[in-house]
Parts: C-alpha cells; sequence; structure tokens
C-alpha cells in the first residue's frame, strides 16, 4: 500500500518535471512523517531502497517532522536510515533536542534562530529559510519583504550553510493564487543566489495536493505526508 503510493507520487513528480522541461533527477522527494508510527516510515523507507534498486536514477528519500518533540521520540529509531529535516517551528530552549537528529532545519524564521543554531552547530549546519509567500497568519515564515535580507545574514553566519528557501503554501482552490507564491519563492531565491550566496539553490514547496504547482514553478524538495501515508487522523 504504501509502496505503491510512493510509487504513485514519484511518477507524480516525475511527470510534472517533465511537464516543466526538467529533469525529474532534480526534484527530489521528502516524506513528512508527523504522527505517523516509526513502523510506517520504516516501511516507506523500505519501498523507497527496492524501488531505487529497481531504477537507479532515483535519489533516496528524507524525512522530515514538524515537531520537535516527534523528531526526539523518533530519532533514535530512524537516524541513519534517512537524512532527518526539521520542517516545522523551532523555539530556542530546544536546540540541542533538534540538533541531536536533524541534519538539515528548514524553518529558519529569524536571525535570533540562526544565530542560536550557530553557536550550537556541531559541523556545517544546512539551513532553509522559510518564507511566509501567503501572507496567510497561520502560516510561519519571515515576509518575503525580510526574506533577502535575513538569508544573506544567515549565510554569513559561521557554521551554518544557507542551502535554500522552504515554504508551505497558500491554501486556497485557485492554483494561480498557489502557483504565484511558489513563484515569488523562487524569484526571492533567485535573488539570494545573485547577491553572493551561491549555494542556497533549493526550494523546499509543494505537498500532496499541490507539488504539481511548486515543480512546475522550480520546486527542487517536495514534501509529501499524506498522498503516500494515507489521511492523519485529525
Ligand atoms: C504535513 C506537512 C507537509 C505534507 O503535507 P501533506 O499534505 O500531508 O502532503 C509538508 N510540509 C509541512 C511543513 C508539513 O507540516
Amino acid at each position: 500500500m504504501i509502496a505503491e503510493r510512493l510509487a504513485d507520487v514519484r511518477r507524480r513528480v516525475a511527470q510534472a518535471a517533465l511537464d516543466a522541461g526538467r529533469d525529474p533527477a532534480d526534484v527530489r522527494l521528502l516524506l513528512a512523517t508527523k504522527t505517523q508510527p516509526v513502523h510506517l516510515v520504516r516501511e516507506a523507507l523500505e519501498a523507497d531502497a527496492r524501488a531505487r534498486a529497481d531504477d537507479p536514477a532515483l535519489t533516496a528519500v528524507l524525512v522530515g517532522e514538524n515537531r520537535v518533540q516527534e523528531l526526539v521520540a523518533k530519532g533514535p529509531s530512524l537516524a541513519g536510515l534517512a537524512p532527518l529535516h526539521l520542517i516545522g517551528p523551532l523555539q530556542s530552549n530546544k536546540v540541542n533536542a533538534a540538533l541531536r537528529w536533524a541534519s538539515c532545519i528548514e524553518s529558519v524564521e529569524s536571525l535570533g534562530l540562526a544565530e542560536r543554531l550557530s553557536a550550537r552547530a556541531t559541523g556545517p549546519l544546512d539551513v532553509y529559510v522559510q518564507v511566509n509567500v501567503s501572507g496567510e497568519d497561520s502560516k510561519h515564515g519571515v515576509a518575503p519583504s525580510e526574506a533577502v535580507a535575513l538569508a544573506g545574514a544567515v549565510a554569513a553566519l559561521p557554521g551554518l550553510r544557507l542551502t535554500g528557501l522552504m515554504t508551505v503554501g497558500a491554501r486556497s482552490d485557485d492554483d494561480a493564487v498557489v502557483r504565484a507564491g511558489y513563484a515569488l519563492l523562487r524569484s526571492l531565491r533567485d535573488e539570494i543566489v545573485a547577491a553572493g550566496t551561491p549555494t542556497a539553490t533549493e526550494l523546499s514547496m509543494g505537498m500532496s495536493g499541490d507539488l504539481e504547482l511548486a515543480v512546475a514553478e522550480g520546486a527542487t524538495l517536495v514534501r509529501v505526508g499524506s498522498a503516500v501515508f494515507g489521511a492523519r487522523p485529525t
């Protein structure tokens, strides 16, 4: 079941890439595993390993957790099986706990948090700046108007490697609205790269419901939960 769903998501991503004239290998897949028990995450990672044995062109999936508490709970069972990203908000007092398990923090939304990560990181730590492209109150991330300045400041901190930008797309039935948000993230990324941070090329955007729109706008990492694991209990 999970294997079939994963294969289906892979097909969707590849088709969206081809439709956009992009190489499917340029779009990686992150499994958003919030609320999913370790055995299902493992099942997905095993299915991914089998798929890659059949098709060596595929790149391995990553795993993303939203809550530090859940990252800490599942970390011991998942460490070494896949790179673990934190994709949800990080409070300063939980930085140490997060860094114990996450190799990448996708949710940097303030200079204060970046400084704390910089101070605590033991090796070069990959980080994304999270941008709130839709402006919705419920969403985390820095305002688009502040993203370039924050990215520049983050990139200058020791111990951090700014790898790109992350966003959660607009909650809208209008594809044009969702897509415009993803296009905005791409243009901010282009500005940041041009302004002197050549490593910041990644665009983490797109989820189960809208990954095609994100890939069309240049996503290099799509974060998929329910399309692989089924609907989450609410
Ligand atoms: C849950 C979540 C996802 C995946 O959402 P689905 O709709 O289940 O694919 C992606 N990114 C973040 C930050 C999430 O919290």
